[in-house]
């Protein structure tokens, strides 16, 4: 093989379109690309609903045709590879190819029973078909550390059995996830009572089912689609339980697929015609602080969720008379509010940052200062900097894709909008055609 070689850190759907795409390339056009994926714990284990993040049973918000493939525009590419990306990794394709019940395709099914979107464990399936499928070498392990050598990048992880072990060489690495919980909310003492939005979909039920002596709400800090799917999970569980969304916005706000806004994910004309400004405020609210219509109408349906604007700021464990306490502090208009709940959710964010601290020192000084503000404006202006390739860094040894942090890039490609168009912006920077500027 005398291709480039990319490595992947996290075997989600980003991994899988990639992955996917690769192989089509390969066989269409031959640039023999390889593609190495590394994983910690599971393919697709943030959809399956065995590590946190979801319970698996929950549906995606996007349609099922927003899959590995979409929106298969001609885009960068040959316009057959589009049509082979449709042909072998679509939704239909899977279906077709993977779930059948007796003489019925999956695909017939699917169909019957209207199209409906997946559940998170059955879009597990899929992308767990996806990367199998394209071939991509899959390494089950925790990425430690990228280290710089002159002819590409090195990566060492952790197995699963506590070895460390390096692998490479690399010429670019792509980073995928959500990252880990932020904690924006301090915590004073711990309890089972409280928890954050990764670990809640470990054991919803077991959460929501534990006893308490008061009858305060459930709170949940976060005004996102995380906070709204922990409020609809706990409107589902018995007892019923009084829900308290307490969000550093006005309200809980809502989107739906439309096309006036769906357009401007696919088709980058409309997009680079933007001011700056309008881009963010675009991509802030149709991914920031929203919830998809399907979750806003069933919490709007119970007369048991309540929203309270606020910013979360502690949950503190106390020991009052009746035993252990949950107190939770939110500000608004300058002044701080407290309130008992009895059990308390941090649903505030995760940290899409979360891969900075594998960096070499050298870049890692770029995104780190000791001042949180000082941080969050050197992180920005990286990102805004990021290239037509999704690149945060494009420098020796290779670059280092973060398609996560894209959103001054496209709107499209932080999400399931269009991994079809996000994997070719990544892989078009491996092709022979590639030409620095
Ligand atoms: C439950 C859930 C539902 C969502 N639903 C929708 C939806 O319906 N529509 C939509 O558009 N967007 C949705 N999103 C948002 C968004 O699309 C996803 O967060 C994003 O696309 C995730 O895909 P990914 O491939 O980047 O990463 P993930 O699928 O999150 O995969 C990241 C992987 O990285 C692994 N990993 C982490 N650290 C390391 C390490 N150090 N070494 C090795 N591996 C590591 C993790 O184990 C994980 O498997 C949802 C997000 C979540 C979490």
């Amino acid at each position: 093989m005398s291709g480039k070689h990319i490595a992947i850190v996290g075997a989600g759907p980003k991994a899988a379109a990639i992955a996917a795409k690769a192989d089509i390339l390969n066989r269409v056009q031959k640039p023999q690309l390889q593609v190495t994926i590394f994983e910690q714990s599971a393919v697709a284990a943030n959809w399956s609903g065995r590590y946190g993040y979801t319970d698996g049973e929950a549906r995606l918000c996007t349609p099922a045709e927003r899959d590995l493939g979409f929106p298969y525009d001609a885009g960068v590419f040959d316009p057959r590879i589009a049509a082979a990306m449709y042909a072998e990794y679509s939704w239909g394709a899977y279906l077709l190819e993977h779930v059948r019940a007796d003489a019925q395709s999956g695909f017939n099914n699917w169909v019957n029973r209207g199209r409906s979107p997946p559940t998170h464990a059955e879009f597990a399936g899929y992308v767990e078909w996806a990367i199998a499928k394209s071939s991509a070498t899959l390494e089950i392990g925790t990425v430690t550390r990228l280290e710089p050598t002159p002819h590409g990048w090195r990566i060492h992880r952790r197995g699963p059995g506590g070895r460390s072990r390096s692998q490479g060489l690399f010429d670019g690495v792509v980073f995928t996830g959500p990252g880990a919980p932020l904690h924006r909310v301090e915590r004073l003492g711990t309890s089972a009572r409280i928890t954050d939005g990764r670990d809640f979909w470990k054991d919803p039920d077991g959460f929501l089912a534990q006893p308490t002596a008061s009858d305060e709400p459930v709170i949940i800090l976060g005004a996102g689609g995380t906070a709204a799917a922990i409020a609809a999970r706990t409107v589902r569980a018995r007892p019923p339980r009084d829900i308290l969304i307490i969000g550093d916005q006005a309200a809980l706000f809502t989107r739906s697929e439309a096309f006036f806004e769906s357009q401007i994910f696919t088709d980058d004309a409309i997009w680079e015609r933007l001011e700056p400004n309008t881009r963010r405020g675009f991509t802030d609210r149709l991914n920031r602080g929203v919830v998809w219509s399907t979750i806003s109408d069933e919490l709007a349906r119970s007369p048991k969720v309540r929203f309270e604007p606020g910013r979360g700021e502690k949950i503190e464990v106390r020991t009052g008379l009746a035993g252990e306490e949950i107190l939770v502090e939110y500000r608004r208009s300058g002044k701080t509010i407290g309130t008992y709940a009895s059990l308390a959710i941090d649903a505030s964010g995760f940290d899409t940052w979360w891969f900075a601290t594998l960096l070499p020192p050298a870049m890692r000084d770029r995104l780190t200062a000791a001042n949180a503000k000082k941080q969050k404006a050197m992180r920005e202006a990286v990102a805004d900097g990021m290239s037509k390739y999704l690149e945060l860094f494009n420098e020796a040894p290779g670059p280092i894709h973060a398609p996560m942090l894209s959103q001054a890039v496209g709107p499209g490609f932080m999400s399931l909008m269009a991994l079809g168009a996000m994997s070719d912006r990544i892989l078009d920077r491996y092709l022979p055609s590639y030409i620095a500027s």
